[in-house]
């Protein structure tokens, strides 16, 4: 293939041809080492039997890799020019469909659907039979949370996702209860997979450099939630409610939930064997799934 892009001079002269000035609301920070490259790959491990969804593929760095490697690689890019000028560098490849759109208004399942009369026949969340599904993806900062919710809700069933992540995200979702850095993204997580931590990204890896440091996570969907709960969309807005008053008493906190009375938000919390007069931020997802089971004991 051509020159790496992963090489500061080259990955300038590209965005210059394609007129891109990267944008920070768009998270445009290029990767521009070669060995990070190679690691966040490796980390997916695919394989001819993978299906890789790549979210942001920029101007190349993972995707050449993935698409020498990957059975099907399915990339999202919103800037039309850099999915252009990718197309153009890459040339004609028989696995990869190159999307542009926004991922977070796409369907994500029918995304990675067989395509048009292929083997599965199309039918939305199904792949081709032998596709094992993986996200790889350095992720725009701005748009990591609501990805990570629309990823681990989506109906899709996934193998591993590798992601870069801004250091500060990654140490939210490894918090341990009791610690500034404990909150619903982290129960959120933790409820729907395992997180492993791969390394610090230096920022200088990056083109233009950003503000801070990123960090490379491997999830591991979980094959069942580690709790059970009767109603999970309820366990996550209760979740919310108490971390959005994270300072206040737990019982306080819940009761900003706009179900929960504080009378019954004491009970819980009684009934859940925690100490009413904890804070939030002390409750570990066990304990968010007992006081959701006793306040919301059925689906709505
Ligand atoms: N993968 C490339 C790399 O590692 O050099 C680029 C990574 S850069 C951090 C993020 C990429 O995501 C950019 O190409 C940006 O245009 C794209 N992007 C930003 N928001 C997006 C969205 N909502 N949907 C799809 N792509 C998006």
């Amino acid at each position: 293939m051509n020159e790496p892009i992963t090489r500061r001079a080259v990955l300038r002269r590209w965005l210059e041809r394609c007129g891109v000035r990267p944008s920070r609301r768009l998270g445009q920070n290029f990767l521009v080492d070669e060995g990070w490259a190679e690691r966040i790959v490796a980390a997916a491990e695919p394989g001819p039997d993978d299906l890789v969804l790549e979210v942001g593929p920029g101007l190349g760095a993972l995707t050449e890799r993935l698409v020498r490697r990957a059975g099907r690689v399915v990339a999202v890019e919103v800037d039309r020019r850099l999915a252009d000028a990718l197309r153009q560098r890459l040339g004609p490849l028989a696995n990869l469909e190159l999307v542009v759109a926004d991922v977070l208004r796409v369907d994500l399942a029918r995304l990675v659907a067989a395509p048009e009369g292929g083997a599965a026949g199309g039918e939305p969340g199904a792949g081709r039979p032998r596709d094992r599904v993986k996200l790889v993806s350095n992720l725009p900062y701005a748009i990591t949370s609501p990805f990570l919710v629309r990823w681990l809700t989506t109906p899709l069933r996934w193998e591993r996702a590798v992601l870069t992540l801004q250091e500060e995200v990654v140490e939210r979702l490894l918090a341990p209860p009791g610690t500034a850095a404990y909150g619903a993204l982290t129960v959120f997580v933790a409820y729907h997979a395992r997180v492993e931590r791969l390394g610090t990204v230096p920022a200088g890896a990056f083109w233009p450099r950003p503000a801070v440091d990123s960090a490379v996570v491997r999830l591991w969907p979980h094959p069942r939630p580690p709790v059970t709960v009767a109603d999970p969309a309820a366990l996550f807005a209760l979740v919310r409610a108490a971390f959005g008053r994270r300072r206040k008493r737990l019982a306080n906190a819940l009761a900003a939930h706009p179900a929960v009375g504080r009378q019954e938000a004491e009970a819980a919390c009684r009934a859940a064997g925690i100490d009413p007069g904890a804070r939030p931020e002390d409750v570990d997802l066990e304990g968010f799934a007992r006081l959701a089971n006793h306040l919301f004991p059925s689906p709505a």
